[in-house]
């Protein structure tokens, strides 16, 4: 939230391009809360809820789980308090049916995107990047063995929780995630486009670069929020 207003914001981009990351810090400067359906899925598998077990394979094999659950777990998500103030959505929408049920669910609430944050990389990077990442099992900070190592190896900085690696975090399913998302996904750039709603940001930079991009195009949606 800035200034008291309330922001909804999408933030997309290939797999490994950084989301969980800037999501990770939108949240702790801004205070909007993050709404991921990848770490939605992940909870639910390990919960072993009905929706988690129908996913568990789908994860771990990059393949999308069916629009029709997905759009389901969002329309819930967005009835939860936490999210009736703004929420950074990621990993939502992934194919075109998703972005016009997302027009959908929005409408119903009288609620629209102010923002959509397009991170971009090249796939040497995001090859790099997916394979050297772990997250910790408790909170979900997300760690890289080279370029956000932990104080101590393998346990969170923050809540001392054991990191993991993703079980789709493997090169065979990396590529395949990769080409899910180009066909699948990458369209939907075009689509926002001409709403007018895209930014891109570079997302190939360090952590650092990228969350002053992130800063710049947050703080010119305020300043033309301001004006408006
Ligand atoms: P992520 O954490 O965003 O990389 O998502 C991990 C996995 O969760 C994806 O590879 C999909 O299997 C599943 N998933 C997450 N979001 C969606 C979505 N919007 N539609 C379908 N499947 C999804």
């Amino acid at each position: 939230m800035i200034n008291g207003d309330i922001m909804r914001l999408l933030i997309m981009g290939p797999p490994g391009v950084g989301k969980g990351t800037m999501a990770v810090h939108i949240k702790n400067v801004y205070n909007i809360p993050h709404l991921s359906t990848g770490e939605a899925y992940r909870e639910a598998i390990k919960l072993m809820t009905p929706v988690g077990k129908i996913a568990k394979g789908i994860l771990n094999r990059g393949e999308l789980v069916p629009d029709e659950i997905t759009i389901n777990l969002v329309n819930e998500k967005f009835d939860n308090k936490e999210y009736q103030s703004g929420f950074l959505l990621d990993g939502f929408p992934r194919t075109l049916f998703q972005a016009q049920a997302l027009d959908q669910l929005l409408d119903n609430r009288e609620w629209k995107i102010d923002l959509i944050l397009n991170l971009v990389a090249e796939d040497s990077v995001l090859i790099e990047r997916i394979s050297g990442r772990r997250l910790c099992k408790k909170c979900g900070e997300p760690y890289h063995i080279i370029n956000k190592k932990p104080q101590i190896m393998n346990i969170c900085d923050i809540c001392g929780g054991e990191l993991f690696q993703r079980p789709d975090d493997n090169s065979k399913t990396i590529s395949h995630r990769l080409e899910v998302y180009r066909k699948q996904t990458q369209p939907l750039i075009d689509f926002y486009n001409q709403r007018g709603l895209i930014r891109n940001i570079n997302g190939a930079g360090t952590i650092e670069e990228t969350f002053a991009e992130v800063e710049k195009a947050l703080g010119e949606l305020n300043d033309n929020n301001k004006k408006q």
